[in-house]
This record gives C-alpha cells, sequence and structure tokens, in this order.
C-alpha cells in the first residue's frame, strides 16, 4: 500500500505535535532469504532497489546498511551534478544520470532540491583554455550542452571572482554546462529509500556484513551483525570500503581508498548562483540553500580509511578559494569532514557482474559518484535482476584493467587524483 503523503497527512501530524507520523520508510528486521540483497544502503545501493522493484517487478530485496542510511558518501558530497564528461561512454552514462535527476522529484514524489543554476570550469592558462576547448567540444559532439566562456563572461556569472591585473591567478575563460548544478543529497538517499519501502524492499539499518556465504564457489548470502541473510544475487555498493568487502568474498578490486574533505562557511545572503571549478587551484564551490558556501577540493594523497581528512589539505582548500575569492576572507567555516572515496586508475566506475558467481558490484565512482545515483542504480538493478550487464554499463566492466580499455576521465573528473 502507497504511504498518505497529503498535506492533510501533514496538517494531522503538525497538529499532533509531530507525534504518530508514519516513518518515511520502514526500519526493517532482516529476513532468513531474499532474491537480491544489496550491500551498502547508499544512494547507489537505495536507488538499485528501488529500480529493480520499479523496472523488474522485484521487491524480495534487502538493502543492508552498517550505519545510517546515508551516512557514507551520500551525505557527505558537495552535491554536485553534471555530465560534462570526455569520451562517449561517459557521456552516455552521466547524461543519463542528469536526464533521470531532471525528473526524480516527480519520480520518487520526493523534492530532491535540484538546482540547474549551471555549472563554471575556470581556465587560468592557455593551456587550460585549449584543454578546456576539446572538453566542451568533446561534450557537444556527444550531444550534451557545453558553452565556452570568454572573460567577460566569466565576470557577469562571478562577480566576486578576482578577475583584475593584480589576481594572484588568471582567470582566461572557461566553459559552462547550464544544465549541471546541485541537488540535495541527504533527499535522494530519503526518497529513494522511501520509494523503495514503499514497493516493499526492506532497509535494514546497524547491520554490518562481515562475510560471504559461498556454495561452491557462488555467493549465497552475507554474514552480519544480526545473523546469516541467503539470496541468489548479492550486490555491493559500499563505495569507500567496497575492497574491504570484496576482499572478504575472495576479490580483489583495482580500488583505492581516499579520504575527500569538504568544508561549509556561514550562511550567507545569496552571492554565488552557479558552481564554480577550478581545476588549476584544485578547489570548487557553490552556495547552498542555506546560503553556505559548500568548497571542496583534491584528494587526500595517501589512502587512508581515517574519516577526518588531513589538516594541509584543508588549508590547500582554503588557499585555493581566497586566491579566486581574495573578498571572502573574512567568513567563518563552520563544518569540516571527509568521505572514503574508491579511486580506480582510469576514474570512471565499475558497475556488473563480477568473476564470483551470484556476487556483482557498483563501485569506482570516486570523487563524483553522486551526479551517477541514478544511472548507478538503474544499471546495478539491471544486472542483479537479468544477470546481464545494462548496455550504458557494459564499457564499465572489471575486464577492462585486464585488456587496458580505460576510459581514462581523470581529467574530467574535475578533481586532482
Ligand atoms: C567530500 C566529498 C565530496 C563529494 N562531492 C561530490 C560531488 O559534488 N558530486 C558528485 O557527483 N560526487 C561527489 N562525491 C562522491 C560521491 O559522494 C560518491 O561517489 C557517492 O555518494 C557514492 O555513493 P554510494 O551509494 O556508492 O556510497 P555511500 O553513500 O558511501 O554508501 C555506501 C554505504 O555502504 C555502507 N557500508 C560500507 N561497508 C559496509 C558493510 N560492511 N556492511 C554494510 N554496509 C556497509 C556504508 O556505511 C555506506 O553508507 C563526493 C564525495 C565526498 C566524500
Amino acid at each position: 500500500m502507497q504511504n498518505d503523503y497529503s498535506a492533510w497527512s501533514l496538517v494531522r501530524g503538525a497538529s499532533a505535535g509531530h507525534r504518530n507520523w508514519r516513518p518515511a520508510w520502514t526500519d526493517a528486521a532482516p529476513k532468513p532469504a531474499y532474491d537480491v540483497l544489496i550491500v551498502g544502503g547508499g544512494g547507489h545501493g537505495l536507488a538499485a532497489a528501488y529500480y529493480l522493484a520499479k523496472n523488474h517487478r522485484i521487491s524480495r530485496v534487502a538493502v543492508i546498511e552498517r550505519g545510517w542510511i546515508g551516512g557514507g558518501n551520500t551525505g557527505r558530497n558537495t552535491t554536485i551534478v553534471r555530465s560534462n564528461y570526455l569520451y562517449p561512454e561517459s557521456a552516455r552514462l552521466y547524461d543519463f544520470s542528469l536526464q533521470l535527476y531532471e525528473g526524480l522529484s516527480r519520480e520518487l514524489n520526493y523534492n530532491i532540491m535540484l538546482s540547474q543554476r549551471g555549472l563554471v570550469l575556470l581556465a587560468h592558462s592557455r593551456h587550460d583554455l585549449d584543454s578546456m576547448s576539446r572538453w566542451a567540444n568533446a561534450m557537444r559532439m556527444n550531444g550534451i550542452d557545453a558553452d565556452i566562456l570568454g572573460p567577460e563572461q566569466v565576470h557577469a556569472l562571478l562577480p566576486d571572482l578576482d578577475m583584475s591585473p593584480q589576481a594572484r591567478i588568471p582567470v582566461l575563460g572557461g566553459f559552462t554546462q547550464r544544465r549541471g548544478g546541485t541537488a540535495r543529497h541527504d533527499a535522494v538517499a530519503w526518497g529513494y529509500a522511501r520509494a523503495a519501502s514503499d514497493l516493499g524492499i526492506d532497509i535494514v539499518q546497524n547491520c554490518e556484513v562481515r562475510g560471504f556465504i559461498k556454495d561452491s564457489g557462488r555467493v549465497v548470502g552475507v554474514e552480519t551483525t544480526l545473523g546469516p541473510i541467503r539470496a541468489e544475487r548479492v550486490g555491493i555498493a559500499a563505495a569507500g570500503h567496497s575492497s574491504v568487502l570484496a576482499n572478504l568474498a575472495g576479490l580483489r578490486l583495482p580500488v583505492t581508498s581516499y579520504a575527500l574533505q569538504a568544508l561549509v562557511t556561514e550562511p550567507l545572503k545569496p552571492l554565488l548562483d552557479s558552481v564554480v571549478l577550478s581545476p588549476g587551484t584544485g578547489a570548487y564551490l557553490s552556495q547552498s540553500d542555506k546560503g553556505e558556501l559548500v568548497i571542496g577540493a583534491m584528494l587526500d594523497l595517501f589512502p587512508s580509511y581515517a574519516q577526518r581528512g588531513s589538516f594541509a589539505v584543508t588549508q590547500a582548500i582554503i588557499a585555493g578559494v581566497l586566491t579566486l575569492f581574495p573578498s571572502y576572507s573574512r567568513l567563518k567555516m563552520m563544518r569540516q569532514w571527509a568521505g572514503i572515496v574508491d579511486v580506480v586508475q582510469d576514474s570512471s566506475p565499475i558497475i556488473g557482474r563480477t568473476p564470483i558467481p551470484g556476487l556483482y558490484i557498483n563501485c569506482g565512482w570516486g570523487t563524483g559518484g553522486f551526479k551517477g545515483i541514478p544511472a548507478g542504480g538503474w544499471t546495478l538493478a539491471h544486472v542483479l535482476a537479468t544477470g546481464e550487464n545494462h548496455p550504458l554499463a557494459e564499457p564499465f566492466q572489471l575486464e577492462r584493467f585486464l585488456t587496458g580499455r580505460l576510459i581514462d576521465e581523470a581529467a574530467a573528473s574535475g578533481i586532482a587524483h
């Protein structure tokens, strides 16, 4: 039965002093067996569960999350969505994701606060200008919107950017993807969770997967802190912890885990209405609906599972932003945090079958998988339901690390790796 989310239910709930509200999703206890188990209650795992039920009519499914849903990178990222990648394979995947984002509030009946305010990439040198022209042209050839910007156009979009002759780093132009922007990260997780739960999916929180149950080499379930759970197919969507989980199943993934950090300032009146990326300084920022400047940057350059982020990188991020926007120097930083991201050599995801029967994977999104959530969930659901890779995911198989057919998107990932 669908939950009642009408205005009346809100009025009834509010007048009862917020008591007796029905939870948006059912916090389920695990059953002994399912058709499909998904390990990881981030955006990708929750979206896969939703599309399994919606697209494939498979709802004997559980999402197993060791903490709370969205408590991993999905709730820690800087919320940027875009599809400005270089290669046709990536363009197809990421633009499909952006198109799903464009209809997601309606699809889930949950406001994900998509704001297509446009994304501006800054060119600081002749070399940047050349590579950005190539990048924007590649996007257009792949059917994705991109416009090269001259310095005046950049200035019109970003009046606070220091473009004076004394600027420490010159800005010679850049390019924009106008359909890029931001979406509310928690809402994406919660919206998929609520819609999946309504379709009969079990969302199991505070349940850690500690091992895999195998029968004649095939994965047939998982060992968890709440006991064993069996399933015909198991999908891993655990971002920075994918290789830890895959190791438990006997599979070595080409994933290295790093901390990636972000910070927010005190809230301000509206002053920045584009998302700005400066590959040259490594810094990027946007303004949230609450008014905070949301700032991100490069990876911490040593592999780690310590979800803090090192102070040297925090300093470098702030230095980058203040070089671009010196007038922000008196702002107070309110919060800093990090997430553990799953980086592979070519900065492209892995979505599909693994060499272990019964085990499937969605990982390798590294610093840019929030924008990929709808497509990652869609394509993982497809392979879990049918056993066949989705055509969009076909180029993103594990085999590419053996064949050498890599899809090197390190430059387009927008963050120094
Ligand atoms: C600071 C930062 C900024 C970012 N900015 C952007 C951005 O602007 N745009 C963008 O597109 N991407 C961005 N990203 C990347 C993006 O957040 C991730 O790629 C994406 O959220 C990954 O989603 P996920 O569902 O795969 O992983 P997660 O949301 O991390 O979910 C995985 C879940 O698996 C759970 N788990 C792990 N191990 C186990 C276990 N043993 N048992 C059960 N559960 C387990 C974890 O608790 C976690 O909740 C950023 C990331 C960070 C850290």
